[in-house]
């Protein structure tokens, strides 16, 4: 009894802050925390112009929409709720629903129990103090891939403005009103969402940052965040911006900058014990400046991590370079084939979904019909086996878009003819050839550019997504845009004594293909053909 009377004497009734919405304050708050993500900030500046004109009316839906910011780890996602509630000069506060697998956690235990306690949402409100500040719901694609429904629909009832006024948590068991909270809402992929949550969500894409930009935000907002942290004066530590590309290439691989953050903590440190030892300072006025050379960087960091340019340089017979897209931004997923002696068994492995196994099936179907034009013997699966696989095997991989990928290096293995690996490729394949849109195309991009790749092969129908891909990196990579399996085998295979007969793509869907079917289906007759 006495703790109810405690969390019901320590929830804010009625203590208020007062908001600022003057815009030109929240764009300079905005701009000062974070650089870049125009396109995100004008979206929080508009949402705060319509909820300054809505405050009072409650139906108004324009002010009360929830936004939900997506993309990969590290992007600023977290960091941007924060400025939001600084910019309308709100609490902040921030529930991470990260693994939350049970109602109760966000709607509370009811007292009978012993050991009850309030919701996330009520404790969250207690800590800021107010009853309207800035609630950061986190991570919520993690809620539902736990445990699907009741927390996903207890949550519905905290962010829906027609009921949340009322809302009841069994720990407290009177309504309280969430009406005045700002909810923000973040996640790493869409995917994860639960839909009827989805519904009610405004989702601003977050993609991953460019190599310029990455090397903005650390210079002007990592790096002076991280010396004062480390107490060191500013400027104690000067980057140029090649070291800084040294860094970021050398080691660092993700689509956000949360790896680098740390990377620039490690500089901080090792300055620190460096300044502090008091030997081998650069004679500046102030005397305590240090340069960070190239041989600096490799005490400071160790060797690189990551190699540059280098792996993917020479073209191999059997391998392919894809690309995907993972809850963490892009990746290149290099595609790998052998062939030896057997009887036709066709085998993959590196944790490929069933989707990306058919698509396999699909790549096989789609060489050996049309095995004469891509010079190969027509028989050539009654004498080997076949193993596809995707390394970093640990990893789970899934979805249609390595179809070409696994199509071209199944016929580098077969026609030995090597790949030309300063293409990445993407692209989902059907059984006649046809090159399917994919989505991700800005995602992959940059993950392509980040590792030095210049060209990139995808569906022409994904021409459409350009204007997603910042200026920068358009002007350094060449697009091929394809219909069929012809024109990317075409363009990556080299070596080609046989110059393949490249059909039109219409030309190519209307041909009838014999299909040997007696593998994939057993039950239908060997001379069965597909229209
Ligand atoms: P997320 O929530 O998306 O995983 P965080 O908000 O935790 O990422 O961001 C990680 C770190 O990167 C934070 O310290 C944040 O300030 C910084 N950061 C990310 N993007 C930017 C940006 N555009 N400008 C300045 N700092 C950024």
């Amino acid at each position: 009894v006495r703790n109810y009377i405690d969390t019901v004497l320590s929830m804010p009734w009625h203590e208020k802050s007062e908001d600022n919405y003057d815009l030109e304050h929240a764009e300079s708050v905005l701009n000062a925390d974070h650089f870049g993500l125009e396109h995100v900030k004008e979206r929080v500046i508009e949402f705060l112009a319509v909820r300054s004109l809505t405050q009072n009316l409650p139906d108004a839906s324009g002010g009360n929409a929830i936004l939900c910011l997506v993309g990969p780890p590290g992007v600023g996602k977290t960091s941007l709720g924060q400025s939001v509630a600084r910019a309308m000069g709100r609490e902040f506060v921030r529930v991470s629903l990260g693994g939350v697998r049970d109602e109760a956690e966000i709607r509370g235990h009811r007292r009978t129990y012993i050991g009850a306690y309030p919701g996330r949402i009520i404790s969250a409100l207690k800590n800021a103090g107010t009853t309207n500040p800035v609630v950061l719901l986190d991570e919520i694609d993690k809620l539902s891939s736990d445990y699907r429904g009741d927390p996903a629909s207890a949550l519905l009832e905290v962010l829906d403005p027609e009921q949340n006024a009322f809302f009841v948590d069994h720990f407290l068991d009177m309504p309280y009103d969430l009406s005045d909270v700002l909810f923000l809402t973040t996640s790493n992929q869409l995917s994860g969402i639960p839909l009827p949550l989805l519904d009610r969500l405004e989702v601003i894409e977050i993609g991953g940052y460019t190599e310029d930009e990455k090397i903005g935000i650390a210079r002007n907002h990592l790096l002076p965040k991280q010396l004062e942290a480390h107490g060191l004066p500013e400027d104690s530590l000067q980057i140029s911006d090649r070291m800084w590309t040294e860094i970021l290439r050398g080691h660092t691989r993700e689509a956000g900058v949360r790896n680098l953050e740390r990377q620039i903590a490690t500089l901080c440190r090792k300055a620190a014990h460096e300044i502090v030892r008091d030997d081998r300072r650069d004679e500046d006025e102030d005397g305590k400046v240090i340069r960070l050379t190239q041989k600096r960087l490799e005490d400071f960091l160790g060797p690189k991590r990551y190699g540059y340019d280098q792996q993917f340089g020479e073209a191999m017979i059997g391998v392919a370079i894809g690309l995907g897209k993972t809850s963490i931004g892009g990746e290149i997923i290099p595609v790998e084939v052998a062939t030896m002696p057997g009887s036709g068994k066709l085998t993959i492995t590196g944790q490929a979904g069933d989707v990306m196994r058919e698509s396999a099936q699909a790549a096989l179907s789609y060489a050996r019909s049309r095995a004469e034009q891509l010079g190969i013997a027509p028989d050539f699966q009654e004498k080997i086996d076949i193993h596809i696989h995707l390394p970093e095997g640990a990893t789970p991989k899934d979805g249609p878009s390595a179809g070409i990928t696994m199509a071209t290096a199944l016929i580098s293995a077969i026609a030995r003819r090597p790949v030309d690996h300063s293409i990445a490729m993407t692209g989902e394949i059907t059984l006649r050839g046809r090159v399917l849109p994919i989505g991700g195309l800005k995602e992959k991009t940059l993950a392509a550019h980040r590792n030095g790749i210049r060209t990139v092969i995808a569906p022409s129908e994904n021409e459409r997504d350009m204007i997603k891909i910042p200026e920068k990196v358009q002007k350094d990579m060449t697009f091929i845009w394809v219909e069929n399996m012809d024109q990317v085998v075409n363009t990556t295979l080299l070596a080609d004594d046989i110059e393949l007969s490249l059909p039109d793509s219409a030309a190519a869907e209307d041909t009838t293909i014999d299909l040997p079917l007696e593998d994939a289906h057993p039950d239908l007759p060997a001379d069965a053909s597909f229209e």
